[in-house]
Order: structure tokens, then C-alpha cells, then sequence
């Protein structure tokens, strides 16, 4: 079987590591400064650095290759990388090049300086978004969900810990991990968070795109109520809740944003909005400049 090195090379060919300056330079190390840890993932830390030559501001995620072997996630996080290469929306986070040595594979991203989007909710007053801010999030996150289903890619685990805030204050969709190319055929894998899961998932049938459009609608109730639709104490009452469509709107839910959640929490995934039509809402449009 091949290694994992052999695996990446082979990835690395198909990419042929062409980064944001259009060439194929080999990056390695060297190039960055290394600045204060950004946070940890599951295979390593996240470093802000500096690129020496331009100065420019990156995040390094450097994965350990023992690590992803020993917990069997090899093709997760190589379709993770190969998704992400090729994904160029303002609204998703740019994977701006990668290489690797023995030990470790380096992830150059697009520095998000604002962190993760969780933390700006838990710190909002009430530990919830104000109208308008939820309204133009939800409008940068359909249209980068929007780019990725044009592209064949199904994210499959949008939720706010997944989406870091730029020093503009705009969303960047991240963490391709569960996302999958989704061919004509559809997927019957059981993946993403439990709070998020769509009907269909939890009944493991087969599913297609608009499983994005469900935790869309549960993202917009949780930037607006601070907690998603559906929690409940234990994951049976969470899944029962989720097949019966158990929820209920605080009355400071404004009518706008009860219409377009309601019109994608749909039990039946072909009548779920289509993205164009979350972009286009009245209540998202009322908001979004
Ligand atoms: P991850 O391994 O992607 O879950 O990253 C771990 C943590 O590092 C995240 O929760 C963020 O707080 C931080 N982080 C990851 N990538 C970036 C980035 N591009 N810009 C800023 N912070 C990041």
C-alpha cells in the first residue's frame, strides 16, 4: 500500500503545488517567520507568519503525518486539501499553497485575523448576531456555499465553528474536512456535527447538495436565537426532535427571517430554497447593504 508521503507526492503532482503567485515555486519552512499560535487542530497548531520575501500575513496549519496516519484520516484530509486548492470565492478561505517534509505537511492559508466566527457570537450581547449582521453573513455564506455546489463540492458541516472572520469583518467558509466532490451520484455517508444533521442524514439516506441549504437555515436560527433549533439534552432527543421538526421562534425573531429559516428547515430537501433564492430574499436583501 503506499505511504502516505507517496500519497501526497502523487497529490502534489496532480496539483503540480501551483500557489497564489501562479508559479511553482517549492515553498518549504524557510520562507516564513513563524509568529504566535493561532489555535490547535486536530493534527497540529495553527501559527500566524510572515512571508519573508513580501511580508505577507499567512496562517500556517502544519499536520503531522504520524498523527493522520495513526487516526486512519489520510484521505480526509487529502481531499480536504484538494478541495480547498482549487476553491476561490472572498468568502472561503484560500488555501494559498502547501508543502510538506519527513514529518509534517504545511498548510498555507489566507489569514482570517478576526478568528472564529463562535467566538463573535458567544461575545454579541445576548450571545446573538443583531438582524442586520446575521442578514449579511447569511448572504456571504450562501454565496460561498453557492460557489462550492457550482464547483461539485457538498461542505456537509457548515456551522459557525467552521467559519473564521477576516480583518474586514467578512466570512471565510473553512474546514473542507467532511466536504466531498459530489459526482452524480449521491452519498449516503453519515458525517457533520448532530445540532446540524439534516433529516435525511439521520435516516442515512442517500443525499445530494441541499443538505448545505438545511444547516444553512439552522446557522441563521443559531446567529439569531444564540443556540441552534434543535438542542436538546441527549442526541436521541436531538434526532427526534430534528425528524419531527420540533422547534419554535422566540418572539424577537423577526417575521423576514422566519420566512426564509422556515423555507429551508424543510423535511423534503427538493423543497428546500435554492442559494439564489437565500441570496435574493427580501429579508437578506433589506440588510445587505
Ligand atoms: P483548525 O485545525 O482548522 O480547526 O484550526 C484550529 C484553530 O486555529 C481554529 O479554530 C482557529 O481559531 C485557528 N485558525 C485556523 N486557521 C486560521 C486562519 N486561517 N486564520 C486565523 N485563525 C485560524
Amino acid at each position: 500500500m503506499a505511504t502516505l508521503l507517496d500519497q501526497v507526492t502523487e497529490l502534489e503532482n496532480k496539483i503540480k503545488n501551483h500557489d497564489a503567485y501562479g508559479t511553482s515555486y517549492k515553498w518549504s519552512p524557510r520562507d516564513f517567520e513563524l509568529g504566535k499560535a493561532l489555535g490547535q487542530g486536530k493534527f497540529g497548531h495553527v501559527h500566524v507568519a510572515r512571508e519573508k520575501k513580501t511580508q505577507f500575513l499567512v496562517a500556517i496549519k502544519a499536520l503531522f503525518k504520524s498523527q493522520i496516519v495513526g487516526s486512519k484520516c489520510e484521505r480526509q484530509v487529502l481531499r480536504e486539501i484538494e478541495i480547498q486548492s482549487h476553491l476561490k470565492h472572498p468568502n472561503i478561505l484560500r488555501l494559498l499553497t502547501w508543502f510538506h517534509d519527513e514529518r509534517r505537511i504545511y498548510l498555507v492559508l489566507e489569514f482570517a485575523a478576526g478568528g472564529e466566527l463562535y467566538k463573535h457570537l458567544t461575545n454579541a450581547p445576548c450571545g446573538r448576531f443583531p438582524e442586520r449582521t446575521a442578514a449579511r453573513y447569511i448572504y456571504q455564506v450562501a454565496d460561498a456555499v453557492d460557489y462550492c455546489h457550482q464547483h461539485h463540492v457538498i461542505h456537509r458541516d457548515i456551522k459557525p465553528e467552521n467559519i473564521l472572520v477576516s480583518s474586514d469583518g467578512d466570512l471565510k467558509l473553512a474546514d473542507f474536512g467532511w466536504s466531498v466532490h459530489a459526482p452524480s451520484e449521491r452519498r449516503k455517508t453519515m458525517c457533520g456535527t448532530l445540532d446540524y444533521l439534516p433529516p435525511e442524514m439521520i435516516k442515512r439516506e442517500v443525499y445530494d447538495v441541499s443538505v448545505d441549504h438545511w444547516c444553512i437555515g439552522v446557522l441563521l436560527y443559531e446567529f439569531l436565537v444564540g443556540k441552534p433549533p434543535f438542542e436538546s439534552e441527549g442526541q436521541s432527543s436531538t434526532y427526534t426532535r430534528i425528524l419531527t421538526l420540533d422547534m419554535t421562534y422566540p418572539k424577537y425573531v423577526p417575521e423576514g427571517a422566519k420566512d426564509l429559516i422556515s423555507k429551508l428547515l424543510r423535511q423534503s430537501s427538493k423543497e428546500r430554497l435554492p442559494l439564489e433564492g437565500v441570496k435574493n430574499h427580501f429579508w437578506v436583501q433589506k440588510f445587505r447593504n
